[in-house]
């Protein structure tokens, strides 16, 4: 039975199913999950580019970030935690970049948090040295610091649209020919509003959990956390949700499963919550400012110095992450702390 049939056949018995539930069966199905069977991340067959597979020069300078922030919170063993690593490139980047400081490797145990078994193998062939996770709560206790880059995207969504009549939550269900569609419940009554008819508005359940998981960890033990991802500064009541297929958008109710089904990440959330729970909260900068505060041009100058036939491959890649109508301000960068740290590099 395909995953099609098994929602269509879930959905006869139990009734339309939210988009988070929708969007979760599609990511992470053990049978049949985009993430659990078929995740392309890089090389020639990928769905979608991520920084550290466009360029090297982005797991080198988010390790020496995180051996910067291993100093401001006293050098001390700690845990070196990815979210959602895919095929380890930013780690595997970050730990080379970092190989000759002092003391820096010895301190640090690495934990990927991952689900995907393929991932995992590819992660494990780049990282040997690290263990593995199944979520952030089953990591090791201790200071940490934590990277995610596009790890909080996948988190998935509930979309309510707001009507005339108050707000309706978007739902998959069956049209008459028994195929997926997308419809909208009743009403929830609730007259007063700001919003215009037409808005959608989401929230993501799976990521306010981790965000107090990240609030648990950052007082319990000093630790930092790093967020990278695409996504608004405050929204604007629009449908984020998407599907990518080698790099097309394609309709997110077509062949579940097959495609990465992402939306759009609200930093302005993440923000909120973490200063409600007394955290530190640095950004969201856009991600073009992030990397030019952290040198990444002169990065990018020394590369091109020492392999003069590269230059032109390395132009394109810092323009790639960098440059605005890339992904210099679509993504975005937030850094939540421990209270009482000094300010983190980059912001
Ligand atoms: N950070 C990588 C991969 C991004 S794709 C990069 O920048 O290239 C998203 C990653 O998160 C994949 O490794 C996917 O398997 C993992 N993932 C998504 N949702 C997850 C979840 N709920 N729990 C654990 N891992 C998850």
């Amino acid at each position: 039975m395909s995953l099609e049939e098994k929602l269509i056949e879930y959905i006869r018995d139990n009734g339309p199913m939210t988009v988070a539930d929708y969007m979760g069966a599609c990511l992470y199905d053990p049978n049949d999950g985009y993430y659990a069977t078929r995740p392309a991340i890089g090389g020639a067959n990928a769905d979608f580019l991520t920084a550290p597979e466009a360029s090297q020069m982005f797991g080198e300078l988010i390790g020496l970030w995180c051996a910067h922030e291993w100093e401001a919170i006293g050098k001390p063993a700690f845990n070196l935690i990815e979210l959602g690593p895919g095929r380890g490139v930013l780690m595997q980047d970050a730990l080379r970049a970092t190989q000759k400081l002092e003391g820096f490797h010895d301190a640090a145990s690495v934990t990927f948090v991952e689900m995907s078994p393929p991932l995992r193998d590819e992660q494990e062939a780049r990282v040997p040295s690290a263990d593995w996770a199944p979520r952030l709560e089953d990591a090791p206790p201790g200071p940490s610091i934590i990277v995610a880059n596009e790890f909080f995207d996948c988190l998935p969504i509930r979309q309510f649209l707001r009507g005339e009549d108050g707000w309706h939550e978007k739902l998959v269900g069956l049209n008459e020919a028994e195929k997926l569609v997308f419809g909208l419940s009743a009403a929830i009554p609730a007259p007063e509003s700001e919003d215009e008819a037409g808005m959608v508005r989401e929230i993501a359940p799976g990521m306010e959990s981790l965000i107090y998981e990240i609030e648990r960890r950052l007082h319990e033990a000093p630790g930092r956390v790093l967020i990278i991802d695409y996504g608004y500064l405050r929204a604007e009541g629009a449908d984020t949700l998407q599907a990518l297929k080698a790099h097309k958008k394609v309709d997110p109710i077509e062949t579940p499963g097959q495609t990465d089904l992402t939306a759009h990440v609200d930093f302005a959330r993440i923000a909120q919550l973490a200063q409600a729970a007394d955290l530190q909260v640095h950004g969201p900068v856009t991600q073009g400012d992030f990397l030019r505060a952290l040198g990444i041009e002169m990065r990018a100058d020394t590369l091109s110095s020492a392999n003069p036939s590269h230059a032109e491959r390395i132009a394109r890649e810092l323009n790639r992450l960098t440059h605005r109508d890339q992904m210099g301000v679509l993504f975005k960068v937030i850094c939540l702390s421990s209270p009482n740290l000094p300010p983190p590099a980059g912001f």
